[in-house]
């Protein structure tokens, strides 16, 4: 029996609905999260790519950090891309001090880490558990993480050819969430998504 998940950005800034019309794609029933109701109504959540600043001060000023939090401490699927990535980090490097980061995944993660000259750029990347072949990965001022704890799992990294950033730790899971430092929601390739929803799904 093919089980409908019901999955909600947030949708507070950022690319809401390029992540809705991926998930869409793939089947899943998809809704914008801004408030409290919302997030309860939902099987699992995307923290779209956008600016990780502005996401944090809108989720104070929606009320919606604390009950994201818990939410996620209580065991609810997400996947962030880029600044979603930053969202679910433990610990966020170069951002700014009142920043606010939910603790889903035992990481360090450097904001804008690849730097100005590369600040975008795309490359193949071997993501674990995602099979077909390399994923074309956009990265647009992307984080990278630096460190992960000894829950997580490390499910692709910049290949050595790639230059600035060769080595960096770029896609991640903990438990039920999933983070990248790019962005698939814009390439058309549908694999990561298809993984998430597969993932609530199994829930
Ligand atoms: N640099 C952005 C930030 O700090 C993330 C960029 C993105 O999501 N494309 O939030």
């Amino acid at each position: 029996m093919l089980v409908t998940a019901r999955i909600g950005v947030l949708a507070l800034q950022g690319d809401v609905r390029e992540h809705r019309r991926a998930l869409e794609a793939v089947g899943a029933t998809t809704a914008a999260v801004r408030t409290a109701a919302d997030l309860a109504a939902v099987d699992g959540i995307v923290l779209p790519g956008g600016e990780s600043t502005t996401m944090s001060r809108l989720l104070g000023v929606f009320e919606l950090h604390h009950p994201l939090r818990a939410a996620l401490a209580a065991g609810l699927p997400a996947y962030g891309s880029c600044a979603g990535m930053i969202l679910l980090a433990s610990e966020v490097l170069d951002t700014r001090p009142d920043a606010r980061c939910l603790g889903a995944i035992d990481m360090t993660v450097r904001r804008n880490a690849f730097g100005r000259q590369v600040d975008s750029f795309e490359t193949d990347l071997d993501v674990a558990g995602v099979d077909g072949g390399p994923v074309r990965a956009v990265f647009i001022r992307a984080p990278w993480v630096e460190r992960v704890g000894d829950g997580v799992d490390v499910l692709a990294a910049v290949p050595a050819d790639a230059g600035g950033g060769a080595g960096a730790v770029v896609a991640v899971q903990q438990g039920r969430v999933i983070a990248t430092s790019f962005h698939p929601e814009v390439t058309g390739d549908l694999r990561i998504h298809r993984r998430f929803v597969d993932l609530v799904r199994a829930r």
